[in-house]
């Protein structure tokens, strides 16, 4: 039998792993929670004794693996294998995990790179991305992340952070202020967390609106409510799904405007509210965009949540081919 490659994607809630064969076929899956509040070494180490839980249940050996992949909710230097921040996992920072894991896989080949820059992989070779050689994946989703495909090779800047447009500051001085620091990035309106947290902010101050209702705690809302109060006409939620859209559409179109990229590969939670969403993302695009003939191609992913591992195992392959 040929080797195995060990893909692990590791979420804001939960901690995908798969066994993937030569073909990038998933032969395998297990699912643990992520607990947010792990500590760097805690969290290599749960990565360590679930991954013999994974070999156990699927009766093979570590010395059958061809390789670890790790896709991390964080802003990752490929490079040197540093968890450099994590929005959701914010213990792990300045984190070496790739020298850690490597320890504790000897002679294993791994390598650990931002979420978004897997799921950008697998959506440019096998889902919404394929056929277009500069791509950009769109994470819609508790945060708002990227993933840059240029010349059809994954691009991430001087430093690793090149798919953190999502702090691209677009009202200086004014808004929300998120992990980044700063107020008013596109971050803090057009993301699931912050279109929560306006949606609080609001009826706390005294705003109107069904939303109240569907939850007894306001602690417990959630986008998927505002997406619901808006198909039932609420103004506070139609209100909110504006500002999702219309920044949404920004992000992407001030993207477009700075690399003339075209295609937008979007996924995410918030593109499972309904058709309505990326397509009312790009009648906004299409509005702002005044280069004739230059059309802007706004596309679901194609893969969900699997987009993850599978890039995982193409991050892997590109690797061990070099
Ligand atoms: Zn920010």
């Amino acid at each position: 039998m040929s080797k195995l490659k060990l893909c692990i994607d590791v979420g804001g809630t939960k901690t995908a792993y798969g066994l993937l064969d030569d073909e990038n076929h998933i032969v395998y899956r297990f699912q643990t929670p992520t607990p947010l509040e792990i500590m760097p070494d805690e969290f290599t180490e749960k990565i360590y004794t679930e991954t013999d839980e994974v070999l156990k249940n699927f009766g093979c050996a570590r010395e059958e693996l061809s390789g670890v992949a790790v896709g991390m909710p964080s802003y990752v230097d490929y490079e040197n294998g540093i968890v450099v921040t994590s929005g959701s996992i914010h213990n792990i920072k300045n984190y070496p995990a790739r020298a850690v894991l490597e320890k504790k896989f000897p002679g294993i080949p791994v390598l650990i790179d931002g979420d978004t820059n897997m799921a950008a992989l697998a959506e440019h070779y096998l889902g919404s991305g394929q056929g277009f050689p500069h791509m950009v994946y769109v994470a819609l989703s508790t945060g708002l992340g990227t993933g840059f495909i240029i010349d059809g090779r994954l691009f991430r800047g001087s430093y690793g952070g090149a798919g953190e447009s999502g702090h691209m500051i677009i009202t200086p001085g004014e808004g929300l202020t998120d992990g980044c620091g700063n107020p008013g990035c596109f971050m803090s309106y057009a993301c699931g967390s912050y279109i929560v947290k306006h949606a609080v902010n609001a009826i706390e101050s005294g705003i109107p609106s069904s939303l109240k209702d569907m939850v007894s705690d306001l602690s417990d809302l959630t986008a998927k409510h505002i997406a619901e109060a808006y198909k039932q006409g609420d103004s506070l939620a139609e209100k909110l799904m504006k500002q999702l859209i219309s920044y949404s559409a920004l992000h992407i179109y001030n993207l477009f405007i700075a690399f003339n990229i075209n295609c937008y590969v979007c996924g995410g939670g918030l593109t499972n509210m309904g058709d309505f969403f990326l397509e009312r993302i790009q009648e906004e695009a299409d509005r702002l965009n005044k280069q004739e003939n230059q059309k802007i191609y706004i596309k679901k992913a194609a893969l969900g949540g699997d987009n993850g591992l599978l890039g995982c195992g193409i991050a892997l392959d590109l690797a061990l081919k070099q």
